[in-house]
């Protein structure tokens, strides 16, 4: 082999590797490839870093980190606490291609320490086994198809059999996921007691808006087929400002689930708020740890509208409802640059909106005793933005034109996330 042509490969190889290591923490993005990395090497990035990840509770996958367009990377995001190997989703624009990226990561394993069967070698097997296996069901804030389509078009897939996986095929290595959850609930053990299999049936979480048209306007039979009635997933709704035990919005029944209370994601809270997105109403979800008392704060598309919907009341209400120095993240969309006028928003954000929102969020929160004066021990994680494929003065895309404009006026030290697909965030 030619010199040439080895110096070649060596610069390759160490691109790879280079790309493998990055991880999106969010503490520094001088240079565009912090969180723009060329396909090739956004495809093989990800890594686990102690020092970021050592001190979180949580960690975040993004499967989808855009609004529209890129049916590739669809708003969607899982959610597990550090230990666990349950996942929820919270959107689900796009699932199995960003599981897919997810599960080819270097370092996938040590950070969940997924067991796959003997037969999953190949990444499409690894990607659907995940899915089965390791997403316990999904919070869905509204209808649009850039937050749902992911979990249309993988729900023929989405389905764990424990009978088959465990009883017939009896597979004792694998003790991590729902199957992990089976045995610790007794399900396992009971199940020969056990006429039907409830724990196919995902839960999809919603309120009564968006989970009518997931049922009526996509799994109607004509769209895509009727998936929950086959057993496919159930659906449990919420109400505006309630609170649900999350181990109620499952189909477990109370002598199972109440043994694993104490377990991601069964020890959650949530409290839904609806929230104005244009013509149709989105939802924000608020996660807390019923042991922590940590807030996660999701929320679906939203912002300023063509309709009378009071976009920032809504979202008051949300903060008010916050405990500030429990706070770990927030998941906001900035679907647009601040140069985009408010009549050309049609119920989404800006980076200027989101700062005015991270002012009130400080100032409405729940407070502690001094108040805190700064945001800076929250991930604020930008969703939804949308490519830039029109002409652009500035020659930048359009995560770095919304991360240098929600950074120009971050006045409370919030660190700003711009999310890769697949590659896990710690907080
Ligand atoms: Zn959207
Ligand atoms: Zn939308």
């Amino acid at each position: 082999m030619k010199l040439y042509n080895l110096i070649l490969i060596l610069i390759l190889f160490i691109k790879i590797n280079y790309g493998s290591r990055i991880i999106n923490s969010g503490n520094l993005f001088s240079e565009l490839k912090d969180y723009y990395i060329p396909e090739n090497l956004n495809y093989y990035s990800g890594g686990y870093s102690e020092e970021n990840c050592k001190n979180a509770s949580y960690i975040t996958v993004p499967l989808g980190v855009t609004g529209g367009l890129d049916e590739g990377s669809l708003s969607s995001f899982l959610l597990t606490k550090k230990g666990s190997s349950l996942f929820i989703g919270l959107d689900a624009g796009t699932v199995w291609q960003g599981v897919r990226r997810l599960t080819m990561l270097q370092d996938f394993n040590s950070i969940f320490n997924i067991t796959y069967p003997p037969w999953a070698t190949l990444p499409e097997q690894r990607a659907t086994w995940f899915i089965k296996n390791h997403i316990q069901g999904y919070f869905i804030g509204h209808s649009h198809l850039d937050h749902v389509g992911g979990l249309i078009v993988e729900s023929a897939e989405d389905q764990l059999s424990p009978k088959k996986n465990v009883i017939e095929v009896g597979q004792p290595e694998i003790y991590r996921g729902c199957i992990e959850m089976l045995y610790k609930m007794g399900y396992i053990a009971d199940f020969k007691n056990i006429s039907s299999v409830p724990d196919q049936k995902k839960p999809i979480i919603g309120i009564s808006d968006t989970l009518t048209s997931i049922a009526g306007d996509l799994f109607n039979g004509a769209v895509w087929p009727n998936l929950p009635l086959y057993g496919r997933y159930s659906y449990f709704f919420v109400g505006n400002g309630n609170q649900y035990s999350l181990k109620d919005l499952t189909p477990y029944a109370d002598k199972y689930v109440s043994k694993v209370q104490n377990e991601f994601p069964f020890n959650q809270n949530v409290k839904s708020f609806e929230i104005c997105h244009d013509t149709l109403t989105s939802t924000a979800f608020i996660l807390t740890d019923s042991t922590s008392g940590e807030q996660i704060v999701f929320f679906s598309d939203t912002g300023i509208s063509t309709t009378k919907c009071d976009w920032e009341y809504k979202i008051l209400q949300v903060w008010r409802n916050v405990k500030i120095d429990k706070l770990k993240a927030v998941y906001l969309e900035s679907s647009f640059t601040n140069d985009v006028a408010d009549a050309a928003l049609y119920g989404h954000l800006r980076p200027k909106d989101i700062m005015k929102l991270m002012d009130s969020l400080l100032e409405n929160s729940i407070q502690t005793s001094p108040p805190k004066t700064n945001l800076k021990h929250v991930k604020l994680i930008i969703e939804h933005i949308k490519p830039q494929v029109g002409v652009n003065q500035y020659y930048l895309t359009s995560q770095r034109m919304v991360y240098q404009q929600l950074q120009e006026i971050n006045n409370h030290g919030i660190k700003v996330i711009i999310p890769n697909q697949g590659v896990p965030i710690c907080f």
